[in-house]
């Protein structure tokens, strides 16, 4: 079974022909996609031959050689041609990586893929890169799993009115409107982290300008409750 991070990627799987899973380590994700018939086949490319070579021994022990292809390569290279895959998820890395990997690579994604996006951090750098490049985010999602809180981007390629603000950019455009209760925990903790930082600052030396930014992003949590 997928943990709850991979399993609300999955969720965000569209059915479709192929799934392109990109940065696939141990290629958990795209297995349990074609075993539940979510996709027909699945390609699953690493950069690191390790996880590649563990990647192939799981597909082979689960039968599934016929329908997903293991292929070593730096992010998009793996694709032979645009739209080769209707479906691309990018999940457990930086969102600075993720955004790097979508920039090099997007003449190989096709004008109807769907991209499913996990950014373990800086968010708000992948949804910039897809609202400068013509994304709609169609739908987000934020997981607990350990310690952590992980969010879910899914995009698509269409008509946008208008550019996202620098709070949706920050907090999700989806996610800013649904307000969930681990979404508003999120930030009411990252609000008092920031009032603490303010308070202990207060009392040194801090130049008017720095706590005048960060009393600014204080002011911005506020906004959303
Ligand atoms: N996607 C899996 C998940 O979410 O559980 C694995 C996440 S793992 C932390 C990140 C994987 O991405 C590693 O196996 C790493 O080798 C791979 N990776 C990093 N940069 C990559 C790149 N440019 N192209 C393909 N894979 C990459």
């Amino acid at each position: 079974h997928l943990s709850p991070r991979l399993d609300c990627v999955l969720h965000f799987v569209p059915r479709v022909e192929c799934l392109a899973d990109i940065g696939s380590d141990h290629a958990h994700l795209p297995c349990r996609a074609v075993q539940i018939g979510r996709v027909d086949s699945a390609i699953a490319g690493e950069v690191r031959p390790g996880p590649l070579y563990q990647s192939t021994v799981n597909v082979a022990k689960q039968g599934l050689q016929d329908r997903i292809d293991v292929r070593l390569g730096d992010g998009l290279d793996v694709l032979r041609e645009q739209g080769e895959a209707s479906a691309i998820s990018i999940a457990g890395m930086g969102g600075e990586l993720i955004a790097d990997i979508l920039e090099r690579g997007k003449k190989k994604i096709g004008k109807k893929t769907v991209l499913i996006l996990q950014p373990n951090s800086r968010e708000p750098r992948v949804r910039r890169w897809l609202d400068h490049n013509g994304w709609i985010i169609s739908d987000e999602a934020i997981v607990n799993e350990g310690h952590h809180v992980y969010e879910v981007i899914r995009a698509c390629q269409g008509y946008k009115p208008k550019s996202l603000s620098e709070l949706e950019l920050m907090m999700g455009p989806v996610l800013s409107s649904k307000q969930e209760r681990l979404f508003i925990k999120k930030w009411k903790n990252r609000e008092r982290r920031l009032s603490s930082i303010l308070k202990a600052l207060r009392n040194t030396k801090q130049s008017d300008e720095v706590l005048k930014k960060i009393e600014e992003s204080q002011k911005e949590l506020h906004l959303i409750h």
